[in-house]
């Protein structure tokens, strides 16, 4: 069979293939005979490389179809790249230092923690308080819906292009990765449409959408595909919770209408593994220790006026949402207080270099041995080799009493090293996240 096949073609026989038993059943058992439904003709085997299970999967024969399908999601990828990496390079000092330091943490911490390392986002507003889709395994465990901003009310339009101000202000042209839902579905406000357009203006790319409630009104989903085809920005991300849904979103739109639109695959008999978070850590399937917050940064509600800075972890005792909030306040309609929370998370939180006063434990989690010379520090996820023999100094010295300066004068008095590389070296080990720790709830209220 010639391959005409288009990459959204085969990212639907994907997505049937994770989410569908009986199409991958099929699939598997006659790869060799043409499967012809939801809007796709195809032979299994012509991209056999993207799903049979293999342990030389790397090695297997690549088709023509399967070649250009991976590099159709390469480029789809490579325009996210150019924002994150924006992310990387341009934010603030102090906030970028504070963020690496929290993504190494986290990246030691939990099992999707070093993929995401370079995928926190840097904020999410919340247009609605609470959700009306109620999904068994939210991550966020988000509460039934309460209200919505409307963007014509309670001067609400004006406040959200006064937040966005001011984060483009404060987080740059990277900013233009924050996003517009949390625990929240951003369909469950009328106005999401306009908002995205406002954002648009203000970062020059709309901010990605999920939702879960694209099926509640289909005339509604048609339009938003129709307007975000209008826009640049990356793709979107519509959520199946069940197979009901996958076979009505199939039915309704085409593989090429939803080509840029990402489905999370969630119905319970899907091959997709969730994050233990939330209402995850109840469900009878299969889960990984991880959080679903993909913010480090600010975390904004509309209807609450309210802001908080938070950063993902596994401490579901202390933290359940899989996040823990470092710091939070309320505000009303001006920039102003919003500017003086970030000002207060520069000068009391984001910490660029170590604090002298500031007394030193290295994470629990953290097993430290050592072997040939250089000192390991381990947890289930990662190992990180110490190999300088100021550094190793310097974590030899720590005894969970004694402070930055204190560490730095007996490992001088010991090495006979100057202060000022015994402090680098400290900051070279703070920097890689290891004596980060959470907040403890409840919370350090700001102001
Ligand atoms: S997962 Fe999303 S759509 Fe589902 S309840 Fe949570 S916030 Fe709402």
């Amino acid at each position: 069979m010639a391959s005409k096949l288009q990459p959204w073609d085969v990212k639907r026989f994907l997505e049937l293939f994770t989410a569908d038993p009986e199409f991958r059943e099929e699939a598997i058992k006659r790869p060799n005979q043409i499967i012809s439904c939801h809007g796709i003709k195809m032979l299994p085997s012509e991209i056999q490389d993207l799903w049979q299970e293999s342990e030389n999967r790397l090695f297997d024969r690549r088709t023509n179809a399967s070649i250009t399908y991976t590099s159709w999601c390469t480029k789809r990828r490579q325009k996210a790249h150019h924002w994150l990496q924006k992310l990387d390079t341009e934010i603030p000092s102090s906030f970028h230092h504070w963020r690496n330091r929290q993504a190494n943490r986290y990246a030691a911490q939990a099992a999707d923690g070093f993929a995401r390392r370079k995928r926190l986002l840097p904020f999410a507003i919340e247009l609605s308080e609470g959700c009306s889709i109620g999904c068994q395994y939210c991550g966020l465990s988000a509460p039934k819906l309460k209200s919505v901003a409307r963007y014509d009310s309670n001067n609400n339009g004006t406040t959200f292009n006064a937040i966005t101000a001011s984060l483009k202000n404060y987080v740059g042209e990277a900013g233009a990765t924050g996003f517009l839902y949390w625990a929240t579905d951003p369909f469950d406000n009328p106005d999401y449409e306009k908002y995205i357009q406002e954002f648009n203006k203000e970062f020059g790319i709309p901010p990605q959408t999920t939702t879960a409630a694209w099926r509640k009104n289909l005339n509604r989903t048609r339009d938003f595909l129709k307007l975000r085809e209008t826009m640049g920005g990356t793709w979107d991300r519509f959520s199946i919770n069940s197979l009901e849904d996958l076979h009505i979103i199939m039915k309704e739109f085409s593989p090429l209408q939803l080509k840029d639109i990402d489905l999370v695959l969630q119905n319970p008999e899907s091959l997709k593994i969730k994050s233990c978070a939330g209402r995850a850590k109840d469900l009878a399937t299969r889960t990984q220790l991880g959080s679903i917050a993909c913010v480090s940064g600010f975390l904004i509600n509309l209807t609450q006026k309210s802001i908080k800075l938070i950063s993902p972890c596994i401490d579901f005792e202390k933290w359940p949402q899989g996040y823990a909030i470092y710091a939070e306040t309320n505000f009303q309609d001006s920039s102003k207080q919003i500017e003086e929370f970030f000002e207060h998370c520069e000068s009391k939180i984001f910490n660029e270099s170590l604090d002298a006063e500031k007394i030193l434990s290295v994470r629990g989690e953290i097993d430290i041995s050592q072997s040939k010379g250089q000192l390991n520090l381990t947890t289930q996820y990662a190992k990180i080799i110490v190999e300088d023999e100021i550094e190793k100094a310097v974590i030899s010295s720590i005894n969970g009493k004694s402070t930055v300066s204190e560490i730095v004068s007996d490992v001088c008095k010991k090495t006979k090293v100057n202060p000022g590389l015994v402090l680098h070296a400290a900051n070279m080990l703070y920097e890689k996240g290891i004596f980060e720790k959470l907040p403890d709830p409840p919370l350090l209220q700001y102001a």
